[in-house]
């Protein structure tokens, strides 16, 4: 199959998002929350802090500590998913931490802890970004000092050609020629890169163009997490 050949499963153009959607405050007891979603993959974020951490001993005295728990909820794929914490959802979490440390400001905040609880309520792929995005406008939302947020999407290669946002039949169903690969990617405002996963192969250039493709499509998620955060007002809680 040639790429002028190419058809993606589900119909979309190769540079074309799942439709997107964003709304902040949508938990009234955390101090800052906010839901992502992307296709028929939705996260939910609820951010509790800056406060006392515990335990102790991990307790940081130069700096506040960023915690991000991710979770998959037991009804969120066809199959039940047994609960609790896995390997994936352990790198995940770390994932989210490191994706948005580069942004979020705790150096006032020495001894203590920010918690982001990420659920996600349904999975089509691309889980992870969705969490970082709900994340970030939860932490924003929260009144967290940050320098901006990010914003993360997946590009990826489905055989030969570069595509953006894999859903969950392409991202692990696919198998013409070359199969998939995945590349979740998390950028600042102004295209820099705080995260990057590949999961599967690709060359130099191609690698190239899907993080191209992928910084584009970043503006726009990021001009939807600023929309929807300018509509509660950042670190205030208007929605009821
Ligand atoms: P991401 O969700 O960030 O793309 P993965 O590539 O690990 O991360 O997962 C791809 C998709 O596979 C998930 O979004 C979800 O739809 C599905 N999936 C992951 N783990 C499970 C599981 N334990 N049971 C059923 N489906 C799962």
């Amino acid at each position: 199959m040639t790429a002028k050949e190419f058809k993606r499963p589900d119909g979309r153009k190769k540079d074309e998002l799942r439709p997107v959607s964003a709304k902040v405050g949508i938990i009234p007891n955390a101090d800052g929350s906010a839901m992502f979603s992307t296709g028929d993959t939705i996260a939910i974020a609820a951010v509790y802090g800056p406060k006392e951490h515990h335990p102790r001993n991990q307790r940081n005295p130069a700096k506040g500590t960023l915690r991000c728990d991710y979770k998959m909820g037991s009804f969120s794929v066809t199959d039940r998913i047994r609960p609790g914490p896995n390997r994936r959802s352990t790198e995940i979490s770390k994932i989210t931490e490191w994706a948005l440390a580069p942004v979020v400001m705790l150096e006032d905040y020495p001894n203590k802890v920010v918690d982001v609880h990420i659920h996600m309520t349904q999975a089509d792929a691309g889980t992870r970004c969705a969490g970082i995005n709900a994340a970030a406008m939860a932490l924003a939302h929260a009144g967290i000092p940050m320098k901006d947020i990010v914003s993360s999407i997946a590009a990826g290669k489905l055989d030969k050609t570069v595509v953006l946002d894999l859903d969950k039949y392409e991202d692990s169903e696919y198998d013409e020629g070359e199969g998939s690969t995945d590349i979740p990617i998390t950028f600042t405002p102004d295209g820099k890169i705080t995260h990057i996963q590949i999961d599967g192969k690709i060359s130099k250039s191609q690698l190239k163009e899907a993080i191209e493709m992928a910084r584009n499509a970043s503006k726009e998620i990021y001009e939807v997490q600023k929309k929807a955060l300018k509509e509660v007002g950042e670190g205030k809680w208007v929605l009821q």
